[in-house]
């Protein structure tokens, strides 16, 4: 029976809402082409329940194996996964995008030798196989892949399957005996935390203010945040500023993180990288704020504003409370 294999990251007794994307979607392939969905869930600490690990069952999947290893960290998933697809046959696995989405299928493909597709943001089922959707040419179109030979892997966008409960009954847990691999245990969780991501809509939000580089510091998200605020909007970022820890991944926009098309996109201190471009192109107005006349930023701006955001920003923020209170 093709099977599709996921992998569900939780913390604090809950799934993850990217993960619980990939078995909503995983479960959805699996009906059409005949198959059955499976998860695979790590964990060694005691909040791994055999309620908890049932409750997959509400989206879609049929079973749920549950490893002993630490939780978190790519190499441990990796050897998981691998062992539920060498045992139990399944031919995909699917992953939701995020940071160990990509890590883990990267891993896992190099792991059995495998196909790969990675930032897919539709997956379709045809005679029988699943055919992954992939952007191309900075989104300017989309490619239709399918796998020679099996496990195919498939890694989605971030959020681009969406969460659904199908209405199914409690998953079966299967306990998996699994021979972590030296080099997996090399690594060591040293904190978790929560990215705050559920507490901005920044894909439904009509204005963006967004940082880049170009704000010199972490705390310059705060000229970012003020202006946001004036204007009744959400904050965004590039992803220089969130791999350097500026702030939460979740605002990431561009090719690795969210795509986004609001009313009105003002880029502060931001270059325009490609990879940034593809994930704004689309809004309606573009602002940028650039103290390089020749940063690309402008090559795609409606208007563009040469000069130093410590001092554009808060003027900004000033006339538009100024005029709200007036
Ligand atoms: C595979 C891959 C995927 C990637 N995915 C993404 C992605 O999803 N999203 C993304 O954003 N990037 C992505 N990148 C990174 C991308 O290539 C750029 O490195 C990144 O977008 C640059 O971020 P930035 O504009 O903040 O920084 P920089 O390129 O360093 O630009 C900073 C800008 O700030 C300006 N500036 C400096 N000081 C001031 C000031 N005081 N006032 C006004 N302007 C000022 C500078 O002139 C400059 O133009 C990816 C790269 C790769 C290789």
């Amino acid at each position: 029976m093709p099977g599709i294999l996921t992998y569900a990251l939780h913390y604090e007794g809950e799934f993850n809402k990217n993960s619980l994307g990939a078995v909503t979607e995983a479960a959805r392939l699996a009906n059409e082409i005949g198959g059955e969905a499976g998860a695979v869930v790590v964990g060694d600490g005691d909040d791994l329940t055999d309620e908890l690990c049932k409750t997959l069952g509400a989206y879609g999947a049929a079973k749920v194996y549950r490893a002993k290893a630490p939780e978190g960290l790519a190499q441990p998933v990796v050897d998981a996964m691998a062992k539920v697809i060498q045992d139990e046959g399944y031919s995909y696995a699917l992953f939701g995008g995020g940071l160990l989405g990509f890590e883990v299928g990267a891993g896992l493909t190099a792991r059995l030798g495998a196909g790969v597709t990675m930032e897919v943001t539709a997956v379709k089922a045809q005679d029988g196989k699943l055919v992954a959707e992939r952007p191309i040419l900075q989104d300017s179109a989309i490619v239709d892949v399918s796998y020679v030979g099996e496990p195919g892997i498939i890694i989605g966008r971030l959020n681009a399957f969406d969460v659904a409960e199908s209405g199914g009954g409690d998953a079966e847990v299967v306990d998996v005996d699994v021979q972590l691999e030296e080099h997996s245990t090399k690594a060591r969780m040293v904190q978790r935390g929560e990215s705050g991501e559920e507490e901005v809509d920044i894909e439904g939000a009509d204005i963006l203010v967004a940082g880049g580089r170009g704000l010199g510091k972490a705390e310059g998200f705060q000229l970012c945040e003020e202006l946001a605020g004036a204007l009744g909007g959400a904050v965004a970022a590039t992803r220089a500023v969130v791999d350097a820890g500026w702030y939460p991944y979740a605002a990431q926009i561009g090719q690795t993180g969210k795509t986004v098309a609001p009313k009105l996109y003002l880029a502060a201190g931001i270059s325009g990288a490609i990879q940034h471009k593809v994930g704004m192109q689309s809004s309606e107005n573009i602002v940028a704020i650039n103290k390089d006349p020749n940063a690309p930023i402008f090559e795609f701006s409606d208007l563009g504003i040469v000069g130093d955001l410590n001092k554009i920003l808060p003027k900004l923020t000033e006339a538009l409370k100024a005029k709200k209170g007036g």
